[in-house]
């Protein structure tokens, strides 16, 4: 089918339909019934903490790991058990695996010249260089390259074959912290450019959260959550998402109406309204460090919640200040302050903490 052909159904075909795929090498369950389906044109960003099943996954969808049960379907089609070749899927590994004693046209052009692509030849590659902004430097070679040229040359020819699905499995990992930076923008913007879903796995949140329209969490081999990055970051909803997609302070109480819980101390924690509904007993909620207001005793305080604390540890960071703070009635929470802010705290000093409601999530134990 074609991109943005419609099922029967009348929605749109998704890209990449994943069916209870799993896969177990020997006792151990990687990729455990994973269902998901992605839409043509996104970027999609598979994340979570090492071993739990991104890679596997990823090859699955490229053909280079058999699935042990489930489904695959590209645009429509099931490619389960189908060859890598076979599916219009190419892949970015973190090695670039670039040819050394090829110039960088013709590490581009190699693969069209095995597959006797003519005449179009140049200027396919031609097109694809000026894509990665690399056309400047066609005749170097490898060597002669930064790692981030290095990087587009490997993008450069997983594109120049014109997949309708790119795979990149952790594509910059190799480059330092500010390149890595530069080509996150670079690689969305190539991605809008050539309008085809990139599913892009990732052990950095941070990374994912810059780059991607969709985030898949995985948690042992499970998708725990999924969603826009700002939904996911804003309503976390368990508290594994919640730790891993940024950093989280929770806090345990019992129920204690539609919008609050009473920490062990009686203190009251007010969340958005109606997020407790039908609730009762124990349960958990958060706040994002840099949704807490940090101040004095008295001085201009945000209304809504409000703890009080004593600065235990302070962190310079450039843009931010991060504070630890050990409050009275929910243990030690994590601040980060901008450093516009007028005032400092040390170690020490008494500190009252206050947040919105609005900014205060549930998690599910
Ligand atoms: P990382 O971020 O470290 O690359 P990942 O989330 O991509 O991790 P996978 O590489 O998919 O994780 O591995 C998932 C689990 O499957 C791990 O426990 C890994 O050791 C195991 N595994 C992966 N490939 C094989 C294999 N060929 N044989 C046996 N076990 C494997």
């Amino acid at each position: 089918m074609n991109p943005g052909s419609e099922s029967t159904a009348g929605a749109p075909t998704p890209a990449v339909e994943l069916v209870d795929l799993t896969k177990r090498f020997d006792d151990l369950v990687a990729v455990d019934q994973v269902s998901l389906e992605i839409d043509e044109n996104r970027f999609f960003a598979l994340i979570g903490p090492s071993g739990c099943g991104k890679t596997t996954t990823l090859r699955m969808i490229g053909g280079f790991e058999e699935p042990s049960s489930g489904t695959i379907r590209l645009h429509g089609e099931d490619v389960t058990g189908s060859k890598p070749y076979k599916r219009l899927v190419n892949t970015v590994f973190q090695s670039y695996a670039l040819f050394p004693h090829l110039d960088v046209f013709e590490n581009v052009a190699f693969g069209l010249r095995r597959q006797g692509v003519g005449p179009d030849l140049d200027r396919r590659v031609n097109e694809i260089l000026d894509l990665v902004q690399l056309s400047h430097a066609a005749t170097r070679r490898p060597r002669q390259l930064s790692g981030g040229q290095q990087q587009r040359v490997a993008l450069a020819r997983a594109l120049v074959n014109h997949p309708r699905v790119l795979l990149l499995d952790e594509p910059l990992g190799a480059l330092d912290l500010k390149l890595r930076k530069e080509m996150q923008i670079e690689l969305k913007r190539i991605q809008q450019e050539v309008g085809i879903t990139f599913i892009h796995v990732t052990h950095d949140q941070e990374e994912a959260m810059t780059m991607a329209d969709t985030i898949a969490v995985m948690n042992k081999g499970r998708i725990e959550r999924i969603g826009e990055p700002v939904e996911i970051y804003d309503d976390p909803r368990t508290p594994f998402v919640a730790g891993f997609l940024g950093a989280s302070n929770l806090m345990e109480g019992q129920v204690s109406g539609n919008d609050s819980i009473t920490l062990p101390g009686g203190r009251q924690v007010r969340v958005k309204p109606g997020a407790l509904a039908n609730r009762t007993g124990k349960a958990a909620v958060g706040v994002r460090p840099e949704k807490i207001h940090l101040g004095r005793e008295g001085a201009d305080e945000e209304p809504g919640n409000r703890l009080t604390g004593v600065v235990t540890d302070r962190s310079f960071i450039g843009v931010s200040t991060h504070y630890l703070v050990k409050t009275d009635a929910a243990g030690e929470l994590a601040v980060v302050v901008q450093n516009i802010a007028p005032e400092r705290f040390s170690p020490g000093n008494a500190v009252v903490l206050t947040w919105s409601p609005m900014h205060t999530f549930v998690v599910s134990q």
